[in-house]
């Protein structure tokens, strides 16, 4: 078994070859949360950003960063320790602007409007429909030959009987 070094901050069990990378940007370690929440809201909106904008952030500040500095953790790592971008956000107590621009309840009230507007549409249609043509008389017939017949009988003269209402 290969020898593993566990990390004093989170317990996780470490490679010997990346525990300088770990340990410079674990989440547990005092700061780092603090430094990933001022890179994602800088301006203090309470908003966090996107996976992808962080990927891009958290990369330029750990190029720029001094070697013994703090480090920014991968938005991999992020993910993957609180199990989604959004668990991320949350626990840095931070809201998503996607979810903000597009709450789910517009798209559900958009939906039920549609679902309305269609209902509406058929309820008159078969409303028209009554009033131009009445129901059949009945759903099913015999014809000549004793066989019964979905549909309406049809009369002598090829019309169909309905009833009026
Ligand atoms: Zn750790």
């Amino acid at each position: 078994m290969r020898e593993t070094i566990t990390c004093p901050h989170c317990g996780e069990s470490l490679q010997p070859l990346g525990v300088g990378m770990h340990m410079a940007s674990c989440i547990r370690k005092p700061g780092v949360l603090a430094l990933v929440r001022e890179l994602m809201d800088p301006d203090n909106t309470g908003y966090g950003c996107t996976v992808d904008a962080y990927r891009r952030i958290s990369v330029a500040y750990n190029d720029a960063a001094p070697a013994d500095a703090v480090r920014a953790p991968s938005s991999d790592t992020l993910a993957r320790k609180c199990g989604s971008w959004g668990a991320v956000l949350e626990l840095l107590g931070l809201k998503s602007r996607q979810r903000a621009r597009q709450p789910r309840r517009d798209a559900r009230a958009i939906e039920q409007a549609a679902i309305a507007e269609v209902a509406e549409a058929i309820t008159r249609q078969h409303a028209e429909r009554l009033i131009e043509r009445g129901l059949p008389v009945c759903d099913f017939h015999y014809d000549a030959t004793g066989q019964r017949v979905h549909g309406p009988r049809p009369l002598p003269d090829g019309r169909v009987a309905r009833i009026l209402r």
